[in-house]
């Protein structure tokens, strides 16, 4: 699955290449907010504008589900992605984004020429892979490209429907770091291997957890999470959030983990209040306990002093270390300092620290990490989904060296 042909496999000159980029971008009153995924998709449209072939980008934004609406039109991207190249950058602003102007547009294209389409989620097609949306896509292009790893856990007329219709179809920069770092971390990670799970719910995260367990050397769980391992174990948690219905299923895995001679790692002791922060940022009184010794009353909101020196000393000694979901209420100051002491652990350690995505990515970006780390995934879901060991549609959709 992970042997897949790249951009430079390929030499694109003279040839109409489409490019699934990723420019779901935020927006407001028109103007891009957060340019970082424009910038982000720079190096694979330079390489095949280097190549001289005729690049068509294409993306969703938000989710229009199949209307063209036009707060979420691709214009702004276009004006933007000029300015970035250097170069015009003309956009087909077809309502059915394969119509009359960009058949025109790339019909008129000159060899290192760059077009845009519109949404393609203006077309209700896209998102069910529905065939007249992935034959026009492909009507347009000699060579498909993927680039854009947040929906590769999807199958979509742009990424899947797309790839089986053209001869060529090979993954972008961004997504053959994808599959390096979080194919090359699970699959063959350098030992000790470390993964951290945190986040609000066990249930989210039951196949990362399985899986994880098989291929790391430490499982560490932390956050929201931890306390329904803490009740399985037989623990007091209070008011802790907690999922009931698997409580079977943490008992489970910590039997699992005993039989492959796994370290499952919990919190040992707990930052506790009496009720979650309203607003989330808002003060709020807290104590440590041990984790066996959480009041009826109260509910851990983040690991405790020891868990974190615990945890961080295990990240020190890790080769690899792949992190999932926060270690507490990051999102306020008092209930942050377990995160913080992670990220700080893994910007310390000397080891590959790969960032899987979503809130754990925003957690590390806020608190001043993101520089330190390998490889922040550019996508929560989908590096979830690689977390589980599932094949994703979209990098399976691509063909093999
Ligand atoms: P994503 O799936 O987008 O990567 P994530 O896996 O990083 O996200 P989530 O599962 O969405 O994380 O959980 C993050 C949320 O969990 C944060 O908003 C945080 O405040 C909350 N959280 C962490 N620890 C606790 C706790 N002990 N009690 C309640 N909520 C918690």
């Amino acid at each position: 699955m992970l042997n897949k042909k790249s951009v430079d496999d390929i030499n694109v000159k003279g040839k109409r290449v489409l490019v699934r980029c990723d420019f779901n971008v935020p927006l407001k009153d028109g103007q891009i907010t957060d340019e970082n995924r424009l910038v982000a998709a720079l190096p694979t449209i330079k390489k095949l504008i280097g190549d001289g072939g005729k690049i068509i980008l294409c993306s969703h934004l938000g989710k229009p589900k199949g209307e063209p609406k036009p707060e979420l039109s691709l214009a702004p991207v276009a004006k933007r992605l000029s300015e970035l190249l250097d170069t015009e950058v003309k956009f087909a602003a077809d309502p059915e984004v394969v119509g009359p102007n960009a058949r025109a547009a790339v019909e008129a294209m000159n060899d290192g020429d760059v077009v845009l389409l519109e949404n393609t989620r203006y077309r209700i097609e896209e998102t069910k892979n529905g065939e007249a949306f992935s034959k026009d896509l492909a009507s347009l292009c000699d060579v498909f490209v993927n680039d854009a790893f947040g929906t590769a856990h999807r199958a979509h007329c742009s990424n899947v429907g797309v790839s089986a219709l053209v001869d060529t179809a090979v993954v972008g920069y961004l997504m053959q770091k994808e599959i390096d770092f979080l194919g090359n971390a699970v699959e063959n990670p350098e030992r000790p291997f470390v993964a951290i799970l945190g986040g609000a719910k066990v249930a989210d995260k039951l196949n990362v957890i399985n899986n994880l367990l098989e291929k790391c050397d430490t499982l560490i769980i932390g956050g929201g999470m931890a306390y329904t391992f803490l009740k399985a174990k037989g623990y007091e948690i209070g008011t802790s959030l907690v999922d009931d219905e698997k409580i079977d299923y943490c008992k489970e895995m910590m039997e699992k983990a005993a039989k492959l001679g796994k370290n499952l790692l919990l919190p040992i002791d707990t930052t506790i209040a009496s009720q979650f922060p309203n607003p989330i940022d808002a003060p709020v009184d807290v104590q440590i306990v041990s984790s066996d010794a959480i009041p009826a009353d109260m509910q851990g909101l983040d690991i405790g002093t020891k868990t974190a020196e615990l945890f961080s000393e295990t990240v020190r000694s890790a080769k690899t270390v792949v992190w999932n979901g926060p270690m507490g209420v990051f999102e306020n100051p008092t209930l942050a300092k377990g995160t913080l002491a992670v990220a700080q652990a893994m910007a310390d350690a000397e080891a590959t620290t790969i960032i899987g995505g979503g809130d754990s990515a925003a957690a590390v970006n806020q608190l001043g990490f993101g520089d330190k780390m390998s490889h922040i995934s550019t996508g929560g879901g989908a590096s979830l989904e690689f977390l589980e060991g599932k094949e994703l549609p979209g990098v399976a959709a691509a063909n093999n060296k």
